[in-house]
Formats: structure tokens, sequence, C-alpha cells
């Protein structure tokens, strides 16, 4: 037993502010009193499905039940393992383990229940039967306030492992756009007109443009589209049908988005006259210029890009078309039968991607062995991780003056099982078909120009 792990029943689950959840975990911020080993830490908890709702795919990791020593969650050890070799510490939270018991656990799901979304609630609750869970650093909470994005895929698919009925297609209207396409005709709320390689630009332009897309949507959906959060003192806000509801009137001090219209128009003077308001367009315009700089200095997105390009050199396609070769009888269930790689496997992928990237690059050829077929299912895998985080911009109140706007921190780097694949492979079908007769959007991808 390690006695430097923190144990969570030194705090009371009053003390834990719900901040938000996503798909298979919750995550709340710590609110209680001074304590060395709590203090600026937010806990990261595991949801499991409610019996009714069973989607075993969601939730992978085993239920462990014993008071056998539970291993500290996976997002650790593979932040570890792999993460940090190939993104900068410094735009990582910290994450530790941390001990937890049921008893605790229920108390929190208790009184967490109320705060949380109708449809999460139907789906899944924390699961209680783990002993551990994450310790991470609370990049949304305190002073200030926080911007979370989940840019998606920031790049364009190399032609050459493309199928001559999809390359056409692929090559000219990213992944994204293409997903949303097909999302809106299934009716789902989604970040319509928002290109994810608008952001991963480095064009001043472009990158305001992805921007106020994302502001849009965010306003337009009252903020159930998850491209885009928006956290003030902890807070996640959301925007009210009153909001859009008076979009052209001065309402940005009277209604939900208040909290934020404190940051992003500083009282000109501190005496106890009213807010000056303004319009949404005008909250929109400031949001965009306070969070610009910061994205267009940041080495964050291109690191991304350049992650996620090289690791889905083949696109799913040319991976399909290198399985189907090697596994001829199962030449149509991408990864059947694999295993998920270990972490001793994974430390040997890191090494030999950071080989093949500081030789000539990516040649993207991908000769018929097992070895290059078990390193490109991997590379997909860790493709998937990066093109499914968020960033967290971490902007300082604006009375620290003229310091740099704030920091880039990337979250949600979960591993990915192999499981998925022959999943995303039918998706990228599915998507690709629905695109077909469409008026292609013409995306622009920056670096592959470069
Ligand atoms: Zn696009």
């Amino acid at each position: 037993m390690t006695t430097e792990t923190p144990h969570i029943v030194d705090t009371s689950p009053h003390e834990w502010k719900y901040i938000s959840e996503g798909g298979s975990t919750i995550v709340f911020s710590y609110s209680g009193p001074a304590h060395p080993q709590f203090d600026g830490t937010a806990l990261r908890l595991r949801k499991g499905p409610v019996p009714a709702h069973e989607d075993p795919d969601k939730y992978s990791q085993p239920q462990l039940e014993s008071e056998v020593e539970e291993p500290d969650d996976p997002t650790i050890v593979f932040q570890r393992t792999v993460i940090e070799r190939l993104v900068p510490k410094e735009h990582l939270p910290r994450l530790d383990a941390v001990r937890v018991e049921r008893t605790w656990l229920q108390e929190l799901a208790d009184l967490t229940e109320p705060h949380r979304p109708l449809d999460r609630r139907a789906k899944d609750r924390i699961d209680t039967g783990r002993r551990k869970a994450v310790l991470a650093t609370d990049l949304v909470g305190g002073q200030g306030w926080a911007v979370e994005i989940k840019p998606k895929w920031g790049f364009l698919p190399s032609p050459k492992h493309l199928s001559s009925e999809t390359r056409e297609i692929k090559t000219r209207t990213c992944r994204f756009c293409m997903h949303a396409h097909l999302k809106s005709t299934q009716g789902e709320d989604v970040s319509l007109g928002y290109c994810p390689l608008d952001l991963f630009s480095g064009d001043a332009g472009r990158v305001a443009r992805a921007l106020h897309t994302l502001w849009d949507v965010w306003i337009g959906s009252g903020g159930a589209v998850n491209n885009l959060r928006v956290f003030v003192g902890g807070k996640m806000l959301k925007p009210t049908a009153e909001v859009r509801a008076f979009s052209t009137l001065a309402c940005m001090h009277v209604m939900s988005l208040a909290p934020l219209a404190e940051q992003l128009f500083p009282a000109a003077s501190p005496e106890n006259t009213p807010p000056p308001a303004h319009t949404l367009n005008e909250a929109r315009d400031a949001f965009t210029a306070a969070l610009l700089p910061l994205l267009l200095h940041t080495p964050v997105l291109r690191t991304l890009a350049t992650l996620q390009r090289t690791l889905d050199a083949l696109d799913v396609e040319g991976l399909a078309a290198l399985w189907a070769g090697l596994r001829p009888d199962d030449a149509h269930k991408l990864g059947k039968g694999e295993t998920d790689p270990d972490m001793d496997a994974w430390t040997r992928f890191v090494d030999e991607y950071l080989v093949r990237q500081a030789g000539d690059g990516e040649s993207g050829d991908a000769v018929p062995t097992e070895d290059e077929l078990r390193y490109r299912l991997a590379a997909y895998l860790l493709s998937a991780s990066f093109k499914d985080c968020s960033i967290i911009l971490r902007m300082r109140p604006r009375s620290e003056g003229t310091e740099p706007a704030g920091t880039v921190t990337v979250i949600d780097l979960d591993v990915k099982s192999i499981g998925r694949l022959s999943k995303w492979e039918k998706l990228d079908r599915e998507i690709v078909d629905a695109y077909r007769g469409i008026a292609p959007r013409d995306c622009v991808d920056s670096s592959a120009i470069s």
C-alpha cells in the first residue's frame, strides 16, 4: 500500500462541487477549507451504466469489488507512459491517484444527482465500486474564467490511402464538417458551421471565425453542444433561452451570461454605478478578442494536429486495407480478436513512433507485416485519443494587468479500446455516404499546404 496516496475521506462530499461530465467520467472541484492535498484540485470519477441502460463499450474498465490493491486509473498510467512523451508537460494537467470508498462516493452521488443533465442521469451514474479515482489540476475553479474547447479532427487525410470512391469527398470536406452534417440530418444538436481546420490554421481571421461559430452554436443550443464550454469561478455557464430570444438587446448583465460579462467588461468605475449594458454581439467580439492571442501563440494546437495526422497516416480506410490483406477471414471486422496494447507495448510503440518521426517523417507506406499491423493499430487508437481530447484555456482575472492572457492545457487524453475500431470504420463509411451529392465545403488544411 502506498502511504502517499491521499484519501478522499479526509474531505466531506459537501466540499466537492459538480463541474461537468463527459461520456465516461464526471468531474468535481474542491471547495472545502484549505488542505495541502486538495487545494486547487479536481476529482475525476468513473461512471457506470444505470442497470436499464447497459452500453458496455462506453465503460470499458473492469469493475473491481475485492479488497485487492486496485491499480491506478488507466488515465494516469497512460499519461505517464505515453502522453508525456508526446505533449510537453507544461500543457498537461497534473494527475494523481486518490483513494475513494463506497459510502463516500454514494453520498456524493446523492448530492450530485439534482445537478446532472437529465439525459445523462438516464444513462449512467457514479461508479461507487471503485477504490481509486483521479485527482487532477483544477483548471476551471478559482478566480478568473476558463474556456473548454473540444477541437476534434485538425487535418484532411492524405489521398494516398483513400479509395477512388471516397477520395474526392474526403479530401475536400473535413471529417468534422461531414460528421456534423450527418448528425444534423439525424436531428442532433451539432456545431454546424464550425470547421476545426479554421481553429487549427494559425491564421487570425480563420481562428476568429472558428471562435465566432463556436460562440453562436453555444448560445443557439443553450450550451448543449460540447465543443465549447465556459466556466466562471468554477461554474459552467448555460446560456438560457432568454438570452437567445433577446439576442439583439443589451442583455449581457441581467441574465445567465452576467458572470462572463463581468470578466469580459470589467466595470470602468469602482463606484456603485450599474455596469454598462452590452449586446450579445459585443460579448462575442470581446470573447473572441480575449482568446485569440492565446490560440495564435500556443504551440498546443499545432502539436495536436501533427499528432493526429501522423498517427492516422493511413486513414481508417488504409488501415482496413492493411488488415484485410493480413486477416482475409476477418477482412470486414477491423481489429477482431486483437488485444489492447499493454503499457509495455505502448512504450515500445512510442519509441518506434518517435524514431519514425525523427527520420524522414512519415512516408505513409505500410508494408504488410504483422509488426506493421500492430504498429498501425496502436497508432490509430492513439490518434483517436488526440482527436477526442479537449483544451482548457485558463484566463487570468483582469486585475492582473498585462500578463500573458493565460494558459492552454490538454485534458481528457484517455486510452481508447481496440474493440471500437470496427465501429469507427463503419461510422466512417456512414459519414461519407451521407455526404455523397452534397456540395463540398472545401475545408482548408493549412499545414498540408506548407
Ligand atoms: Zn471542415
